[in-house]
């Protein structure tokens, strides 16, 4: 996850002066929210399912090491090879290693945050090969060099104008191309790609421990081209990935496509089980999974942030978050951005972004109630604006903090204090220029009250 130069305050200060973003971050955000309440609305056991996937989360977390050396007998039983990655350079050297060993030269990828986290295209591209993104919204962003602002819709902040414009350059299609037209000239376009690709990267949704299966749910069928036409697929996920069986499944996809995309099923899940074994049509020769730790290990550790692992990466939290809406993902300097990201990101890492993004939020608690795990986003995030504060960076806050509870442990010297602010209050008020001034310019600076709250409650 590599750090954007300016933090979230900076990002966002300047994200908010820009009407069209949040016109275009509403647009899609809004549409999802009314349709996430519509379909979990006509689902009467939606909120038992919540229930059953929080304890089966929780289950599994406490679990770990146990179901992920069961899933690795599992993929090993099927032909399949686990690799295991401590950090993102491990997982991408690893990638890069069984391309290598394929002979690969063209890679197509479908939709991955966690190759995003570990910037796996750079890795490729430095070892000399071509990697191709194949969702449509990832195709996007990869030929206009941008980053994903969204989970699920990684170019939520671009609008139909700026893409016909890029496809125009690119692909050749009219500047004013529609959006049927845009998508049948990257189909036509990504097509050549599956054919000519020799190694298939993935996400995964979820992991089957007891079946060594990858779950890949999507909407475009790329993911399935990408899994069955080349001749290597390398699948690459967090390890946090994993569900104990099979049955889980009926628990977790109904909450995850219907928090996601507001649909009742999506377009295509994918059950993908090992290399293809003899009288099978199609699959890949060899089949790879890459299970990356990078940071998932500490949050485990870490009873205050622990819960985080339980996140699906439906979205939901960010199209409900207000700071999110006007920020837009970019601000968070992360892959993961919006309520989640603003755990993850510190979490993963150790620290990067403590001092700015645990303080994104109004903590109006949307994100939670929406939420298909109810991850108590709102309470990770005080406790990680806890740890900031204390932080060598904010020791100005401890300082005051200290002097604040020496001043209040000293009854006659605290009235001497209070007296003096109010003899000056006039004074501060009108402060012309300086730091002061600049903090006091966005906040309503209220009136003391004539009488000290002391001397009011000796009344
Ligand atoms: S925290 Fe919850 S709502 Fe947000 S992406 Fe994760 S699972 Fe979805």
């Amino acid at each position: 996850m590599t750090p954007t130069a300016v933090g979230f305050r900076e990002a966002s200060a300047r994200a908010v002066l820009d009407p069209t973003l949040r016109e275009a971050i509403r647009r899609v955000t809004d549409n999802l929210v009314a349709r996430r309440a519509q379909v979990t609305a006509e689902l009467p056991h939606f909120n038992a399912l919540r229930d059953r996937a929080k304890r089966i989360k929780e289950h599994t977390l406490a679990n770990l090491d146990r179901y992920l050396e069961q899933l690795e007998g599992a993929v090993h039983a099927r032909g399949g090879h686990v690799h295991w990655a401590r950090d993102a350079e491990e997982a991408a050297a690893c990638v890069v290693r069984v391309c290598r060993e394929a002979g690969a030269r063209r890679v197509a990828k479908s939709k991955s945050m966690v190759t995003e986290e570990v910037e796996l295209n750079r890795a490729l591209l430095e070892a000399g090969m071509e990697p191709v993104e194949t969702d449509l919204g990832e195709f996007v962003v990869q030929i206009s060099g941008d980053r994903p602002s969204h989970l699920i819709a990684p170019i939520i902040h671009r609008r139909r104008e700026d893409v016909a414009e890029l496809f125009a350059r690119h692909l050749g299609t009219p500047p004013d191309a529609s959006v049927p037209i845009l998508t049948a000239a990257a189909r036509a376009h990504l097509r050549q790609t599956f054919l000519g690709a020799d190694v298939g990267i993935t996400g995964a949704n979820f992991l089957v421990a007891e079946t060594g299966t990858v779950v890949v749910v999507e909407n475009e069928g790329n993911a399935r081209m990408v899994t069955t036409l080349p001749r290597v697929h390398v699948a690459v996920a967090g390890i946090e990935k994993v569900v104990p069986r099979l049955a889980d499944l009926a628990v977790f996809l109904p909450l995850l496509v219907r928090s996601a995309t507001g649909q009742r099923l999506s377009a295509y899940v994918s059950f993908l089980t090992g290399p293809r074994r003899p009288g099978e049509m199609d699959g890949p020769d060899a089949f790879h999974l890459v299970l990356v730790d990078n940071g998932r290990s500490r949050m485990l550790a870490d009873p205050e942030l622990r819960e985080g692992l339980q996140c699906i990466r439906c979205s939901a939290c960010l199209n409900v978050c207000p700071v999110y809406e006007r920020a837009g993902g970019h601000a968070y300097g992360s892959v993961y951005s919006g309520p989640i990201g603003a755990v993850l990101t510190p979490a993963l890492t150790g620290g990067r972004g403590l001092l700015d993004l645990p303080f994104a939020s109004s903590l109006c608690g949307a994100c939670r109630d929406v939420c298909p795990l109810r991850i108590e986003i709102p309470r990770m995030l005080v406790a990680l604006r806890a740890r900031a504060r204390w932080t060598a960076a904010a020791s100005w806050e401890r300082r005051a903090a200290r002097m604040a509870g020496w001043l209040l442990s000293r009854p006659r010297l605290y009235r001497w204090a209070s007296a003096a602010v109010r003899a000056l209050e006039p004074l501060v008020r009108r402060v012309p220029a300086g730091p002061l001034h600049r903090w006091a310019r966005g906040r309503d600076l209220p009136r003391l009250s004539p009488t000290p709250f002391h001397r009011d409650s000796r009344r």
